[in-house]
């Protein structure tokens, strides 16, 4: 892991865990301040300060939303997501097997506890870690999906190739409908949809808890998935799921790796050339939320901007990212009604292309807004 951070404090302009506090132990240069020298491979064999100790750290180390923003701007390329990942790794927390439990052996009971978070009055969860949780597993039952704004056709049909649609946990458990229209989508473009049901979490947020043993072991799944398909293009519809599957280049052998980055996709950008026609439901104004784990190339937003009128929020973090969910779920959420409050303020409907930014944002956006993924109101053209 790169170290040697020459607290320039460039990353404090992008940190969106810093602008909620405002004070530099939040920010990823203080947390690299305080943690490198806890790092036995960056010490130099120095004693660690008696004072500076991974118990008393631990808190500042969980918050962090894996964003990736730090690293984007910063000139040595420094991810504190990173490096809080490793110290996780190596400090193991009870909470870090609760999350791996909710991840990996709970996504069936995912629709259940929604429905159970729905019975809770919202006068009981109004702030807070346990609202913030209670919230996001409201969103986990789906509003039922509108009448489509936009409908779409591809202006020409793509040569017959092979496509396997990787949905992600969220559209697995709790949003199957994402799944079938992505299938739809490439299927009325030409494409030969491949059954992609036996993939597994991406292993993104089991990387952020530092549960590295459990990401090898979904990659590695994932990987032979795709192998045994005869290594077809595979699609995603998460801005997050693509983040992480791009990081799986590099646990493979080099001829594997270039195959893999030349073949996973985002779902939008294998929509090419479309035609699209905007329907008499479509609402006038839209606010869009742009997912992070973009890393600055959104495929998403040109495509539904073909049809709509999209009023992009300012580009904060959702809050819904790394473990920060798990580690502080009223700091999450409070992110989560920053961003909302970003939006254009008549904008009621808000869509976004990342499964967890949809279930974030939809379950702090109150009864006022209603937050969708854009799949939700996109079809094909009759
Ligand atoms: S990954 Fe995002 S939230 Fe975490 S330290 Fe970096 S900028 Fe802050
Ligand atoms: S941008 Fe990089 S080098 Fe500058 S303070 Fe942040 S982590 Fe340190």
């Amino acid at each position: 892991m790169k170290r040697g951070c020459t607290q320039c404090g460039e990353c404090l302009r992008v940190c969106p865990v810093y602008a909620m506090f405002r004070r530099e132990e939040y920010a990823p240069k203080g947390k690299r301040i305080l943690m490198e020298p806890l790092d036995p491979e960056f010490g130099n064999g120095q004693p660690v300060p008696d004072e500076l100790v991974w118990e008393r750290v631990r808190k500042l180390s969980r918050l962090c939303a894996g964003c990736g923003r730090c690293a984007r701007v910063c000139a040595r390329k420094l991810s504190t997501a990173e490096l809080l990942a490793d110290a996780r790794s190596r400090n193991p927390h009870w909470t870090q097997f609760m999350w791996q439990m909710w991840i990996r052996a709970m996504g069936r009971l995912w629709p259940m506890a929604g429905r159970m978070a729905m019975l809770i009055p919202r006068g009981l969860s109004k702030s807070g870690d346990f609202a913030g949780l209670v919230n996001m597993a409201r969103a986990l039952v789906a509003r039922p999906a509108p009448s489509p704004w936009l409908r779409l056709a591809p202006s020409k049909r793509v040569s017959p190739q092979r496509v396997m649609i990787f949905s992600g946990c969220t559209a697995q458990y709790a949003r199957p409908a994402w799944s079938a229209k992505a299938a739809r989508l490439l299927h009325c473009w030409g494409y030969e949809v491949v059954a992609g049901d036996a993939f597994v979490c991406c292993g993104g947020t089991l990387h952020h808890a530092g549960a590295y043993k459990a990401e090898a072991g979904v990659r590695e799944h994932n990987l032979r998935v795709w192998k045994e398909a005869g290594k077809p293009l595979v699609a995603t519809f998460c801005a997050s799921c693509l983040h992480s599957l791009r990081s799986y280049g590099g646990h493979m052998e080099e001829e594997d790796a270039v195959l893999w980055q030349e073949r996973v996709f985002p779902l939008s950008r294998l929509l090419a050339d479309p035609v699209v026609t905007r329907t008499a439901d479509a609402p006038g104004q839209v606010g869009y939320h742009e997912p992070c784990h973009w890393d600055g190339q959104d495929w998403d937003m040109p495509l539904l901007a073909h049809g709509l009128a999209l009023g992009k929020g300012k580009g904060l973090c959702c809050g819904m990212g790394g473990i920060l969910k798990m580690s502080d779920a009223g700091l999450s959420a409070a992110m989560a009604r920053a961003c909302l409050a970003s939006m254009p303020s008549d904008a009621e409907e808000i869509l976004t292309g990342c499964s967890g930014c949809v279930l974030q944002l939809a379950g702090e956006a109150g009864d006022k807004r209603t937050v969708r993924h854009w799949l939700d109101v996109c079809d094909i053209a009759d």
